[in-house]
């Protein structure tokens, strides 16, 4: 394997590095003990480290704390949403675009799921057509950014359109977060998913946070935690990363329009050669999804890999199996075009050395296409 230091990791949207602040608060906590729910003294002090965690996570989504329900990441809050808030308002149908993430997609049946332009950005007359079509209580599920191409989708426009049918409507905002702003308010969702991994936090903790007077049927049964829409001990260490995380969503912020010109520098030194999906777009800035004729994800992803460049081939959830990107199929690339497609990300750590080490390794197969 490639030595640490000249290694150069672009693959943010599959997991980022834990923050310093992150990785001392969780080491301390795991020093600590008492379970949340005991009234003693111990139990106290691990509760009042959870609910400050609670406040910080809020707050970064303009949300009240006592409407954050922590889960085990981004995929339990989207099965919570979508499963707690159709259960609750006896929604039978769940709409969802057909670029959300495998772990929404798994809830949302085949006939359900509304096209998406050339760029992965939902029809939302498309939309309104099915919200029409059905009599019965509607769900809706649109993500705020695409985990491959990072396209932003009309979240608040979709949500007006909702409120016009009397529909729920989720949002996924795993990827948003760190990268741009959110608010649950301005978005006018009933619930967004958030995932601590994403932004410098723990695997394994996230959250669902709803908006005011917005019902959920519980999923997880047995216990009175999280207000009882989520039984189960907290994961205390988890909670605590996620606060520290959530801490550091300004500082990420305001480097996120760094990051953004390192991704526009890559971009305009490869264009001649590749294809960049949904680049005229809205898009996060730290995303860019790019497919080289004629060498496979695979290929790129290895050889990149080799010259110690890690990038992923699609989304990572989804790696490790040959079959083309849903979210590229569905934007109408060809199937052969968007099996060379792989999904650069950068974030905080990423500096011009790795976008220099990037372009070294990636120009020689750029070349072998072409030749
Ligand atoms: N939603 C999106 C858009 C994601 O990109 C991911 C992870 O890749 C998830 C949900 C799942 O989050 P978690 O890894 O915390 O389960």
């Amino acid at each position: 394997m490639v030595p640490h230091d000249q290694l150069s990791y672009l693959d943010y949207n599959a997991t980022t590095p834990v923050l310093p602040e992150v990785a001392e608060a969780v080491t301390a906590e795991l020093h600590r003990y008492g379970n949340p729910s005991s009234v003693h003294a111990v139990g106290r002090r691990a509760r009042a480290a959870v609910e400050e965690a609670r406040d910080a996570v809020a707050a970064i989504v303009n949300a009240s704390a006592q409407h954050v329900v922590f889960t085990s990441g981004g995929t339990e809050a989207n099965a919570l949403a979508l499963r707690g808030l159709a259960k609750a308002g006896n929604c039978s149908v769940v709409l969802a675009s057909a670029v959300e993430h495998p772990s929404v997609l798994a809830h949302v049946a085949e006939e359900h799921r509304i096209p998406v332009d050339s760029n992965g950005v939902i029809d939302l007359q498309a939309l309104e057509r099915a919200l029409q079509a059905h009599a019965s209580p509607v769900l809706i599920s649109l993500m705020l950014a695409n985990n491959e191409t990072g396209a932003v989708q009309p979240v608040a426009q979709a949500a007006e359109l909702a409120r016009k049918y009397g529909a729920r409507i989720h949002c996924d905002a795993v990827q948003a977060v760190g990268k741009i702003a959110v608010d649950i308010r301005s978005l006018g969702v009933d619930s967004l998913s958030l995932s601590a991994h994403k932004f410098g936090g723990i695997k394994g903790i996230g959250a669902l946070i709803l908006r005011g007077g917005v019902d959920l049927a519980a999923d997880m049964l047995g216990g009175g935690q999280e207000r009882r829409r989520r039984a189960g001990t907290e994961n205390v260490p988890g909670i605590i990363g996620f606060g520290a995380a959530a801490r550091a969503v300004p500082k990420l912020l305001t480097d996120a329009v760094r990051v953004a010109g390192l991704r526009d520098h890559l971009e305009s030194v490869i264009k001649a050669q590749a294809k960049i999906f949904a680049q005229g777009i809205e898009r996060l800035g730290n995303t860019s999804c790019i497919s080289l004729a004629g060498v496979s994800s695979e290929t790129q992803v290895m050889r990149l890999d080799l010259a110690g460049v890690a990038v992923s081939a699609g989304s990572a959830c989804s790696s490790g199996k040959i079959a083309p990107s849903h979210v590229l199929l569905a934007m109408g690339v060809d199937p052969a075009e968007a099996k060379s497609a792989i999904r650069v990300s950068l974030g905080w750590g990423t500096t011009e050395k790795d976008i220099a080490r990037f372009l070294e390794a990636w120009r020689p197969l750029a070349s072998n296409a072409a030749a």
